[in-house]
């Protein structure tokens, strides 16, 4: 659950921005009562990051990317 916000925030994201648009989820709405949650602090530096990262015991670097692949079936000798 969250507080509801009782002051002006410095900065939102705009409700609708390009993470609600890409993965269908607005990331500031409260999922066990609905209300706005607020960003109380932002890690702006990659280092900090990956030092909270790494005492978390959890990967400091994205993963690999990898070339899309085509369509089932496109290639000789596969089942589509
Ligand atoms: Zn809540």
């Amino acid at each position: 659950m969250c507080q509801p916000a009782h002051s002006t925030p410095l900065w939102s994201p705009p409700v609708g921005g390009p993470v609600e648009a890409v993965f269908a989820v607005d990331v500031l709405r409260c999922p066990g009562c609905g209300g706005r949650r607020k960003i109380v602090a932002a890690i702006t530096q990659v280092a900090v990051g990956r030092a909270i990262l790494a005492a978390l015991s959890l990967p400091t670097e994205p993963p690999a990317v990898h070339p899309a692949r085509g369509p089932p079936g496109l290639f000789e000798g596969e089942s589509p």
